[in-house]
């Protein structure tokens, strides 16, 4: 018979897949001794039957088994389920290979009925907490099995907690909590047609097919799509049914939930939040605000002194920072969950580096267990400090970093504004709901007047690396008016506020935001990234200022300088546009003789910012009109300078009209100055010159057309230009003794005679400058590699190149005839959708078509040359799926943007580690 049904004391804590992470974590916990309350798990096998058969059927043998776990749970405790003296009660709990916290449903104090609850109170001797656990398990029954909205069962408690005149649940008395029990039941019948079931097993199917329903709900729906949750990864949710234990038995007991370490900053410090005589959903929802788990020393020392026992052996078991949920029950301390904490990027790399330095993983761990992608949220603004401002309110820090954006007051406005009509928003909300996870991703940072910092909204928050402030009293929403009062102030929807996750602070207005520095602990991170890492990591600068901030990110060199952002420059455009609208090649030469030592001091500088590093160069590639305004520009500007001329021409009739009127009046007319006809027909001139030359130049591809190094051959002198600038750069810098690795690369190239066009001006000019400057020049002659004809002759192009740089964007484009401009905002994101293709090409590398294109040619260029340096500039450089296919694959070398530095960094280490 198959078995779906594994008791703690049994279940494998390795396997999360069949058992779900909390599931198989709660095996471990137990099996290493661990107090643990008994309870089994129901495999994810069994949610993904149920959810494939037609009409909702759990396996045949799944209740009985369940039956006789039931039954062990009643020998370890002494308890019968269903018992009227003695009664059992158990929680219902989701649990996925994944955690996705808040995403699916859980049932506590299941077990309860109209008979078991006196006997629940005999025991307890206390009958407030036995009405208290009834109407807790009647709403979350209600909502979670019958779906009954939680609205109804709220209205109903607020009214029995106004006619009572108290302001906190805890001020309930037994009466209160029993006439609540009362009205839930009522509304529980009227809203589903039926009384509320009494007998305990039809209550624990309800329940385990409604957590098995909520694998496929909404918010998880949602969440598995948003983080990429695949099948692959997490599939179905395994149930944990466990045996209840109450940390609102009184003063003697308490709820809580912990970090081993701070998820905000990595100390290695006890992090947590506790409730005296509360139930941990008090603390998870964010009702009733938590104290920090630093007061437990005082109030409750002995069990603080067990917490700290359980975290350390929590810790040196998992060696992994671990986020736990405890319950004291009169005295005795419980763990009822442990996972992985989520932390924020400068958390997991200062306890990467700590967790080191204390011998509780190696170094490889270290790397290993942090997503190259978190590495982001280290990049993230903070506040400009030298900025003074007041903040208007304050709350916990919880979630670093800041975030600017326009209030909205609900998670639909939220998504609305921030994710379709593109606005920065700032979700402010009394408490969240994992319903809100929308309006999380929607928001630029997340603003909650209540809960604590292991709310729903901080945890989200720091998984997701938003900013967010939690708990910040003083803040009174008003969704359907969409409005709010901070400290009594009116805030509306669509005032800017700014809110700094690092400090709690709430400010009006917008503050601004500073980049931030690196922290020490992430330079040694990377430094030992570095050391495993094979693949070079450099970046795309195309200014001197770029590269500095490359050298700070720690590129190890310049993979691509695009020198077409140089033409650009407000300066040189108008010597550029001279250049091309020439109508002479000795025209042109005159406006290229001009850039000449502008760009040589371009390059200079360039090489001196990264001696003694690799500075590759690519020869100029854009079509040349796109230096051009375009022609609808162009007729505007024409049209606009006739009329001016018309006008001009209107007033030197009316200037000559008065100086007649002004003899024979006899007196003085004011007349108008005027401008020069002569100079706007010199406007017009030019105008209509570009106009012309743009209608030549215009091509109906111009992404497929005039570009790259059919222009280098067309227009030899603009690359030849390029060329010498560079050689005379790299003698310039040799002269003074800096040691430089100048490279330059040509674009397009889908024959090694083009090449060997481009090399013949190389070795010409090289030869020129070595002679007048004196110096021996050491430049490399490299190819990029973009087109598919490129890869075909990949080796007759390795015998004109030393180095190929593979521009996967323009590669990628030609390999699927997708245009790069267009595609991702046309019918992409239907095809990602349909899984017609599983991800975005210009974004993750497509190793199957593109991948395989760029094997074949490395291996055909390496049997011509077998030290051939191969690397790749296009955005998929930065990309860490993309980075371990070029660690497979055999490249040498990646090069991103300068932000996606440290990314690809620790993506390279991993590229290498996993791959060994
Ligand atoms: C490429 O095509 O991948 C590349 C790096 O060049 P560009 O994006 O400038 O065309
Ligand atoms: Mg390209």
């Amino acid at each position: 018979m198959k078995k779906w049904v594994y008791a703690f004391t049994e279940g494998d804590g390795k396997n999360k897949k069949l058992l779900g992470g909390k599931g198989a974590n709660l095996c471990e916990m137990t099996q290493i001794g661990l107090n643990v309350p008994p309870g089994f798990v129901i495999t994810t096998e069994a949610c993904l039957y149920y959810l494939d058969s037609a009409d909702h059927d759990l396996p045949a043998e799944v209740m009985g088994q369940v039956r006789e776990q039931m039954l062990q749970l009643e020998r370890a405790t002494g308890k019968g389920f269903g018992n009227a003296e003695n009664p059992l009660l158990v929680s219902v709990r989701s649990g996925s290979a994944l955690s996705m916290p808040g995403m699916m449903d859980t049932i506590l104090n299941l077990g309860l009925n109209s008979q078991t609850l006196q006997g629940e109170i005999v025991q307890t001797g206390d009958a407030r907490f036995g009405y208290d656990a009834y109407r807790r398990f009647i709403q979350l029954f209600g909502k979670i099995a019958m779906g009954i909205p939680d609205d109804l069962f709220d209205a109903e408690f607020e009214m029995v907690k106004q006619a009572a005149r108290v302001s906190e649940d805890v001020g309930l008395s037994a009466d209160n909590l029993q006439e609540i029990c009362d009205l839930f039941l009522q509304l529980f019948q009227a809203h589903t047609g039926r009384p509320f079931p009494e007998d305990p097993y039809e209550q624990l199917e309800l329940s385990i097919k409604a957590v098995f329903n909520s694998w496929m709900g909404k918010r998880a729906v949602d969440y598995r799509r948003e983080f990429n949750i695949t099948p692959a990864m997490a599939n179905g949710t395994a149930v944990n049914i466990c045996t209840m234990v109450f940390g609102n038995r009184g003063n003697d007991s308490a709820t809580g939930v912990a970090f081993t370490r701070n998820p905000g900053t990595g100390e290695n410090r006890l992090f947590g939040e506790y409730l005296v005589n509360a139930q941990g959903e008090d603390v998870v929802a964010g009702i009733r605000t938590p104290k920090p788990i630093d007061k437990m020393d005082v109030e409750m020392p002995e069990m603080a002194r067990q917490l700290a026992v359980l975290r350390n052996r929590l810790e040196s078991h998992y060696k992994e920072i671990q986020d736990f949920e405890f319950t004291i029950e009169r005295g005795t301390l419980y763990c009822l969950q442990t996972r992985n904490g989520k932390m924020n990027a400068p958390a997991m790399v200062r306890s990467s580096v700590e967790m080191v330095g204390e011998g509780l993983i190696d170094r490889e761990r270290a790397l290993l267990r942090i997503n190259p992608d978190h590495l982001e949220q280290m990049l993230y603004p903070q506040l400009d400090r030298n900025v003074q401002a007041e903040p208007v309110a304050q709350g916990l820090p919880a979630s670093p970093g800041a975030a600017v954006g326009q209030a909205v007051f609900d998670a639909d406005r939220a998504e609305h504004l921030g994710r379709v009509l593109g606005m920065k928003v700032i979700l402010v909300r009394e408490e969240t709901k994992p319903e809100d996870i929308h309006g999380f991703f929607a928001a630029q940072g997340i603003l909650t007047s209540r809960g604590g910092k292991t709310s729903h909204a901080a945890v989200v928050a720091r998984g997701m690396g938003k900013p967010c402030v939690a708990g910040a009293e003083g803040i009174h929403v008003d969704v359907q008016k969409r409005e709010a009062y901070v400290s009594g102030q009116l805030v509306r929807e669509g005032d800017v506020i700014t809110i700094d996750g690092s400090n709690g602070n709430v400010y009006f207005g917008e503050i601004p935001t500073v980049e931030p520095e690196f922290s020490n602990e992430l330079n040694q991170l990377l430094s030992w990234a570095d050391d495993v890492a094979y693949l070079r990591v450099m970046a795309n600068a195309d200014t001197p200022e770029d590269a500095s901030r490359a050298l700070k990110f720690g590129a190890r060199g310049i993979g691509l300088c695009r020198t077409e952002r140089m033409f650009n420059a407000v300066d040189r455009l108008p010597i550029v546009i001279e250049m091309i609208v020439a109508e002479t090649a000795e025209q042109r030469q005159k406006a290229l003789d001009r850039l000449l030592p502008i760009q040589r001091s371009d390059f200079r500088q360039l090489f001196e910012t990264m001696s003694p590093l690799p500075v590759t160069i690519r020869l100029l590639d854009p079509p040349i009109h796109e230096f051009l305004p375009g022609e609808e520009q162009l007729k505007d500007d024409i049209e606009k300078l006739e009329h001016l001329k018309n006008s001009v021409q209107g007033l030197e009739v009316l200037s000559g009209a008065l100086m007649l009127l002004s003899q024979k009046n006899k007196k003085e007319e004011k007349i108008p100055e005027m401008v020069d006809v002569a100079l706007i027909e010199k406007a017009l001139e030019t105008k209509a010159l570009m106009l012309r030359k743009v209608r030549a130049l215009t091509e109906i591809n111009p992404m497929l057309g005039h570009r790259g190094v059919r222009l280098g051959i067309t227009y030899p002198e603009i690359y030849r230009m390029q060329i010498r600038a560079i050689l005379e750069a790299e003698a310039e810098c040799v002269a003074k003794g800096l040691e430089v690795h100048p490279q330059m690369m040509v674009p397009q190239v889908c024959s090694a005679e083009e090449l060997k066009w481009v090399r013949k001006y190389m070795d010409e000019i090289k030869a020129s400058v070595e002679q007048r400057s004196g110096q021996k020049l050491s430049c490399r002659f490299g190819t990029m590699i973009e087109v598919v004809r490129a890869c075909m002759r990949a080796d007759s192009l390795a015998r004109r190149a030393d180095f190929f740089s593979f521009g996967t964007n323009d590669l990628t484009q030609a390999t699927f005839s997708f245009s790069r401009e267009d595609a991702e905002n046309k019918f992409l994101p239907m095809y990602n959708q349909n899984e017609i293709l599983k991800d975005n090409p210009f974004e993750v590398l497509d190793e199957k078509g593109v991948g395989k294109l760029m094997q074949l040619a490395m291996q055909w260029g390496r049997e011509v040359k077998p030290d051939l340096s191969v690397g790749i500039c296009g955005e998929h450089g930065g990309h860490p799926a993309s980075i371990d296919f070029c660690q497979r694959a055999g490249l040498n070398y990646v090069s991103c943007s300068a932000p996606r530095v440290p990314v690809a960094r620790l993506a390279a280490a991993h590229a290498f580690l996993n791959n060994r």
